[in-house]
């Protein structure tokens, strides 16, 4: 493990410099803390690390909204990939993994290439939670995994930097005049993200049939919030969508979708398969704390509590889970 030293008056000139070879995205607080580009010094002046950003940063690499292909009667066009590569910074333990387990979804299993090409030439540059950011977190519960190119620690007057892959370490030879040697060690200790283990039960694939699941399903809206909030949702519909500039040119489009919608299993003859709206609540809890372990060996949820804190009737599944009686 190699470990750096950053004084925190550099933070600002190392960022500067980044965004004079890389575009430099970074949580930004407006309204709402998002991922947004910076672009100028008051920006990074104003890159907020007190809370998570309230957006994901999914929609960097798995777009809300992408077109695949044109058509023209029988000619198709591929719009050509952004190469520019990327340096995204602030990013918490949480959303680190969300990214690995959307990796593990679209290039591992699906060798996707729009999403390929939106990872390649990224850089990803952690912060680390000293403390849960909000009472809703609840990854030390879960299987974290450390998945970074640097991660920042925070220590007052300067943070520690773990260098997490040879591509971070390589950003740190480039930029050395802002890292220092250092003997210092991150334990497994200060790893820890403190008050963020509050899921009690991590087997629930016995709790299917308990009725206090009607606590959370009675609540919800079928609004999807949950899902778009995700970081690591991925599923997406596929549409083709006529143009008028001629009787034979289209757009093959995707965006996300949602689960919790009646639309997303509906098939053939007006057939619903998760025509109720208990189905399409347990669906996605179950598909983030149960089946995608089953087949992956790890939880597809990080724990990053969005879609309890943007649900606009806060539903708490992790407290419903917690209060349940087996
Ligand atoms: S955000 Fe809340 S109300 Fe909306 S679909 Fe999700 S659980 Fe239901
Ligand atoms: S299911 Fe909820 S807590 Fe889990 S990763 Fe998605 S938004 Fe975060």
């Amino acid at each position: 493990m190699q470990i750096f030293r950053q004084d925190k008056k550099d933070l600002a000139k190392f960022l500067d410099k980044l965004r004079q070879s890389y575009e430099l995205i970074a949580p930004l607080k407006k309204d709402l803390v998002r991922f947004e580009s910076i672009k100028n010094s008051e920006d990074i002046s104003n890159i907020h690390l007190e809370k998570n950003s309230y957006f994901p940063i999914k929609e960097y690499f798995f777009k809300k909204q992408e077109v695949l292909f044109q058509f023209d009667g029988d000619k198709i066009t591929v719009p050509r990939f952004n190469t520019t590569e990327k340096v995204f910074f602030g990013i918490r333990k949480c959303d680190l993994n969300a990214i690995h387990h959307q990796d593990m979804v679209f290039l591992e299993q699906a060798d996707d290439p729009y999403y390929a090409a939106a990872r390649k030439g990224t850089y990803l540059l952690g912060y680390h939670c000293n403390e849960a950011p909000s009472e809703y977190c609840f990854c030390g519960s879960l299987d974290l995994i450390d998945f970074f190119d640097l991660m920042f620690y925070d220590r007052k007057d300067y943070f520690l930097v773990e260098v997490g892959s040879e591509k971070g370490r390589a950003l740190v030879e480039k930029y050395k005049e802002y890292f220092t040697k250092t003997d210092k060690q991150i334990t497994s200790q200060d790893k820890v993200i403190k008050n963020a283990d509050r899921l009690e039960k991590l087997d629930i694939s016995k709790l299917y049939d308990n009725k206090d699941w009607k606590k959370g399903v009675g609540l919800c809206l079928s609004c999807t919030a949950c899902t778009s909030l995700c970081p690591t949702c991925y599923c997406f519909e596929i549409k083709d969508e006529p143009s008028i500039k001629g009787p034979k040119k289209a757009e093959r489009k995707r965006s996300w979708s949602s689960c919790q919608l009646p639309e997303f299993t509906r098939v053939a003859h007006d057939h619903v398969f998760r025509k109720e709206r208990e189905q399409r609540f347990k669906h996605r809890i179950y598909h983030q704390l149960d089946y995608f372990k089953q087949r992956n060996g790890v939880n597809l949820c990080v724990g990053c509590g969005r879609c309890i804190e943007g649900c606009p009737t806060r539903i708490d599944f992790v407290k419903i889970i917690n209060e349940m009686k087996e």
